[in-house]
C-alpha cells in the first residue's frame, strides 16, 4: 500500500507521545531573548539553535526588517525572474559578493534551495560529482536530481577522494567536488587544505557549503575555506542566511562569470518566490555586522571552547575538537530520548538527532552555542549535563 512505508515513522512518533516527549518539532511558545525561550511550557535556555552570533534578535536587524516591511510590504509574491527582484535583493547580491571578494552572487529563498539548486544544476547527465559521504540532505537531493554520475568519498578523507579522482582518469578535470565547511551534526571542520590540494592535482571544480561555517570561521567570517587559506581553489561557495545571519535564505558566490547564466537554469531559483524584503533587509544588516564586529566570532569561540571543555571534563563522548556545535554521541535511542527530556526539565533545550539525520547509526544530543550566550549560561548547560549523569541517565560515560 502507498502508506505502508510510513508505518515505522508513525510507530516511532506514537512511542514518543507515550513518553510525553516531542523532541521533533518542539513548539517554541515565546522567545525571550536570543538565548532564552518558552518551549512546550518550559522556560529554557536555547542550546539547540544555529543562531551562532545571536543576530536573530539583534535590535539593528529587527529594525532593518521592520523598516523594509513598511517600505516594500510583507512579500514579493513572485519569482526573481518575474516580479520578485526588488532593489533589496540586488543590493544583497552585490554585498555578499563583496563580502567574499568575488564578482558574482545569487541569493536564494532558502539555504536548502541554494545548495540543492547549485548541486542539481552545475552537473548534469554525463558529468561526475564526487561528494563527501556525510553530506547534508540538500546536497543529496541536488546530486540525485542532477542526473550526473555520483561518487561518494569517505567523510573528510582526502586520500579517498584522491583515489577516486585518479580512477576517473581524464574525466577528473571536469568533476564537481562537493564538501561542507563545518559539518552540522558533529561540528567537525572539513580538511579543506587537503581537499583543495587534490583538486589542484587532478583538476575539477570545488563547491563548499559554508552553511555552518560562514560567520563562524575565517579572519573576516567567510568560513572554512578562508580559515584554511584555500579560497582561491573554491569555485562555488554556498551558504545560508538562517544560521549566523539569523534570518532565512541562501546564497551562492563565485568568481566565475558563468554563474550569471547558471542563475537562469536553476529551477529552485526560477520556480519559487523570492525572499520577503524584510528578510533581505535584516540579512544585509547582519552581513554588515559580521564584517564589522569580529568580537562576535571571538565570543562564539570562547563559548564553544567553554562548553566543549566542560562536557569533555564530565567524561561525555564529545567529538575530537571544540566547535560551536558540540554533539554528545550516544548508542541507545531510548536513553538519548530520556536525556533530552531530562535536559528540558532542567531548563536546557538541545537538539535530539536520530539517524538518518545523524551520520552513522548514532543518536546525538546536539548542542550549539551562540555568541549571545553568557558564560553563566554555558555553565548552566554543563550543570544540566552533570545532572543527567548523576541521575544515571548516561551510563557509563565513555570519554573520547
Ligand atoms: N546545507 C547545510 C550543510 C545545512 O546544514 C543546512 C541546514 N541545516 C542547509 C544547507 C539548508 O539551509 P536552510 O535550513 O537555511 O535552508
Amino acid at each position: 500500500m502507498l502508506f505502508d512505508k510510513f508505518q515505522a515513522m508513525a510507530d516511532f512518533q506514537a512511542s514518543l507521545a507515550e513518553r510525553e516527549v516531542a523532541p521533533f518539532g518542539a513548539v517554541t511558545e515565546e522567545i525571550l531573548s536570543a538565548t532564552e525561550g518558552v518551549v512546550q511550557g518550559h522556560k529554557v535556555l536555547l542550546a539547540g539553535t544555529n543562531n551562532y552570533l545571536g543576530l536573530s534578535y539583534d535590535p539593528r536587524c529587527i529594525k532593518a526588517a521592520r523598516d523594509a516591511a513598511q517600505r516594500w510590504g510583507t512579500g514579493t509574491t513572485g519569482s526573481r525572474l518575474a516580479n520578485g527582484s526588488f532593489a533589496e535583493h540586488q543590493a544583497l547580491e552585490t554585498e555578499i559578493a563583496g563580502f567574499y571578494g568575488v564578482d558574482h552572487a545569487i541569493v536564494f529563498s532558502t539555504g536548502y534551495a541554494a545548495t540543492m539548486g547549485m548541486c542539481s544544476t552545475l552537473a548534469g547527465p554525463g558529468d561526475v560529482i564526487l561528494m563527501d559521504g556525510d553530506s547534508h540532505a540538500s546536497i543529496y537531493a541536488g546530486v540525485k536530481l542532477s542526473g550526473a554520475e555520483v561518487i561518494r568519498f569517505k567523510h573528510s578523507d582526502p586520500e579517498d577522494l584522491a583515489k577516486r579522482m585518479r580512477r576517473l582518469g581524464d574525466r577528473a578535470n571536469q568533476a564537481l567536488i562537493i564538501a561542507e565547511g563545518i559539518y552540522s551534526m558533529l561540528g567537525d571542520v572539513a580538511p579543506l587544505q587537503e581537499i583543495a590540494a587534490v583538486k589542484r592535482e587532478y583538476g575539477g571544480y570545488l563547491l563548499v557549503d559554508e552553511a555552518h561555517s560562514m560567520g563562524v570561521l575565517g579572519d573576516s567570517g567567510r568560513g572554512a575555506a578562508q580559515a584554511a587559506g584555500v579560497e582561491a581553489d573554491v569555485d562555488f561557495s554556498v551558504g545560508t542566511f538562517s544560521k549566523s545571519l539569523g534570518a532565512i535564505g541562501g546564497f551562492c558566490v563565485s568568481p566565475h562569470v558563468e554563474l550569471e547564466a547558471i542563475r537562469f537554469c536553476i529551477t529552485a531559483y526560477i520556480f519559487t518566490a523570492s525572499s520577503s524584503p524584510s528578510v533581505i533587509a535584516s540579512t544585509r544588516e547582519s552581513l554588515r555586522i559580521i564584517g564589522q564586529e569580529p568580537q562576535l566570532r571571538e565570543k562564539l569561540w570562547d563559548n564553544a571552547n567553554h562548553l566543549y571543555d566542560g562536557l569533555k571534563s564530565l567524561g561525555l563522548p564529545v567529538g575530537p575538537t571544540a566547535s560551536p556545535v558540540v554533539a554528545v554521541e550516544m548508542e541507545d535511542r531510548s536513553a538519548t530520548i530520556d536525556c533530552w527530556k531530562a535536559l528540558m526539565e532542567a531548563g536546557v533545550y538541545v537538539n535530539l538527532v536520530v539517524p538518518p539525520a545523524s551520520p552513522s547509526t548514532s543518536f546525538l544530543l546536539r548542542n550549539s552555542v551562540s555568541a549571545a550566550h553568557s558564560s553563566e549560561q554555558i555553565d548552566m548547560i554543563i550543570a544540566a549535563y552533570a545532572g543527567i549523569l548523576e541521575a544515571g541517565l548516561i551510563n557509563p560515560p565513555q570519554a573520547t
